[in-house]
């Protein structure tokens, strides 16, 4: 490919809409154009490198025996409405109607469609185990699509679905594809670590999360994991061993106190000159279009998935102020458990509550607390908490360390979530009629090369994985102008090329300056530069990862380019 041809734009400022260093090289760089809010067109060097990705996800998926296939986009309501998911999935579903009136949507994921092929086709048991998977756009109305391709609304995913006879065989299955993703992720460059997880709307019980651990910040998820045993786990998922116990806040009677204009955990503690963790904080909330208040103990976080897997919800949101007074009759900031419609408002008490004596809780009136209250008996404590960093693993009660990682990808065992209320069966060898027991595994490809710049960057620009990089090689003339250089370097790029090595030859004629910022910024894994030391017969091999260069001739210069490209790719 000459430079002067590629349909590329590269920016000189990064743009000002972005916070992630993977959105904001994607742009400069010129391998992304926004067309709206978390929709992006794939220019033609993103879209090389989505399909080196996706090749590495076929050749891995081929070799375990899965099949590709391609399903539909925009899919009809009927199939939603036979799992149940048209009326419970949230906005993140984006429903539409054709010209005649028909309910339709954009895919999100495609284990109904699956689910319908397969049991049109598949009828007995001797046909299964079956997986297949396609490579495909989704379409998720993700309520803050942010960070460029890291959340976007239409993405790209791999996702794959294997049906079943038994439970046995689904983790047999499910083990075959946990190696698969690593070796996947390994070969795009990218060590991941597999942590337990939550299965969210996609529901099933076993799942888990491939998550590229980064020190960037913009890892949408925290992962809790142990240096002493293996336990590691996504926040919503993560449990710990509490250091502190049972608290008391020392008080010897309940009475209600005025508490004016104290509304913080920290103001009240100052107030009472207590420590936190004798406050019991009242959270509330509003679950699938209803009520509820967690109670939890001062110094704790709400973790947000634990709670809505423990109102079995589908949706939840903070509570307004106004909700506060009209569903609870209470005011924000003195909100507690006591006097509540347990009727109308469901209340739950995370476990950190069951150890406190003596607290502090609103009086759900303005300006008042109660002291020294106590919970009333048979209460059954749920964990809802976010664990922090130092309390102690649930396997070997070392402390635990967290990370921020981004979810590159996803495995569940199923079950008969999908087949069960689909009636999709196969007849067993008794002749009696089963609902297959499915896998699903998704992978994010445009997430995957989000990810790898997340982790391979520099102050220039991108680092790719050789694997995974758009060309391997950037040949440049630094006179345009210089007959010797001109020559030389296009009889490098030819023979380049001649051996299948993928290389651009900067042809342009502007400054070498500029030509060198665009190949670092593109990240080209290598570069050779074709300068006045080309008398001498020499010309320069830079290495892009290390910055390394070195002075050679034009033919060591292929050499040490081809042994490079094959031993890195
Ligand atoms: P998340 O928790 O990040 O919203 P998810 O768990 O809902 O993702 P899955 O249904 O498991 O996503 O989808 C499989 C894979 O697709 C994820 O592991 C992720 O890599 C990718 N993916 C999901 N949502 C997005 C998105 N909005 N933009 C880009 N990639 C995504
Ligand atoms: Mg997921």
């Amino acid at each position: 490919m000459k430079m002067s041809k590629l349909f590329v734009q590269t920016l000189r400022e990064f743009p000002n809409d972005a916070e992630a260093i993977s959105h904001k090289l994607l742009v400069r760089a010129g391998f992304i154009k926004k067309l709206a809010n978390g929709i992006y067109t794939y220019m033609p060097l993103a879209q090389r490198v989505l399909n080196k990705i996706s090749n590495i996800v076929r050749e891995e998926m081929n070799a375990t025996g899965a099949q590709e296939l391609l399903m539909p986009f925009v899919q009809p309501a009927e199939v939603w409405q036979k799992s149940g998911r048209w009326q419970v999935y949230g906005k993140e579903l984006l429903r539409c109607k054709d010209r005649h009136d028909n309910d339709m949507c954009l895919a999100p994921t495609h284990e109904e469609v699956i689910t319908s092929v397969v049991s049109d086709v598949i009828n007995s048991y001797k046909q299964l185990p079956l997986n297949v998977y396609q490579i495909q756009s989704k379409f998720r109305d993700e309520i803050r699509p942010r960070f460029g391709l890291l959340r976007g609304r239409e993405f790209i995913m791999k996702d794959a679905y294997s049906f079943h006879t038994s439970q046995e065989d689904l983790e047999r299955e499910y083990a075959v594809m946990a190696t698969a993703y690593t070796n996947i992720f390994n070969r795009c460059g990218l060590e991941t670590k597999a942590v337990q997880s939550d299965s969210g709307a996609i529901g099933g019980s076993v799942s888990h999360e491939y998550m590229v651990l980064t020190d960037t910040a913009v890892g949408e998820n925290d992962v809790f994991y142990c240096d002493c045993c293996d336990y590691s786990a996504n926040s919503n998922h993560a449990i710990s061993i509490l250091p502190v116990q049972e608290t008391d806040g020392g008080f010897e009677k309940e009475e209600i106190v005025d508490t004016p204009n104290v509304k913080t955990i920290e103001d009240l503690a100052k107030f009472f000159n207590i420590e936190t963790n004798c406050i019991l904080k009242a959270v509330a909330y509003i679950y699938d279009s209803k009520p509820a208040i967690a109670m939890i103990r001062g110094d704790k976080e709400i973790e947000e998935t634990k709670l809505m897997n423990a109102l079995n919800a589908l949706e939840i949101r903070p509570m307004e102020e106004f909700e506060v007074e009209e569903l609870l009759g209470s005011i924000a900031g003195f909100i507690s458990h006591r006097g509540i419609d347990t009727s109308k408002v469901k209340v739950l008490f995370d476990k950190t509550a069951a150890g406190m004596k003596n607290f502090v809780i609103g009086a759900n009136q303005k300006d008042k607390h109660i002291v020294g209250a106590n919970l009333e008996e048979n209460i059954d404590f749920v964990d809802i908490s976010l664990v922090k960093e130092g309390e102690f693993c649930p396997k070997c009660k070392k402390p635990l360390k967290v990370t921020r990682g981004i979810e590159v990808g996803n495995i569940f065992q199923l079950g008969t979530k999908y087949s069960a209320p689909m009636n999709a069966c196969y007849t067993d060898e008794n002749g009696k009629l089963n609902p297959y027991i499915m896998g699903c595994y998704g992978i994010g490809v445009s997430r995957t090369m989000a990810a790898a710049i997340e982790k391979y960057h520099d102050d220039f620009g991108i680092v790719w994985p050789v694997a995974i990089a758009p060309y391997h090689v950037d040949v440049v003339p630094v006179d345009v102008n210089n007959e010797e250089q001109v020559k030389v370097a296009n009889e490098i790029y030819e023979k380049l090329l001649s051996m299948g090595i993928e290389a651009v030859l900067d042809d342009r004629a502007d400054r070498a300056g500029v030509k060198f910022k665009d190949a670092d910024l593109i990240g080209f894994p290598v570069r050779i530069t074709v300068g006045k030391t080309i008398n001498e017969g020499l010309v320069e091999f830079k290495t892009r990862a290390n910055g390394e260069m070195v002075k050679l001739s034009p033919q060591e210069a292929i050499i040490k380019c081809r042994d490079y490209v094959c031993q890195s790719a």
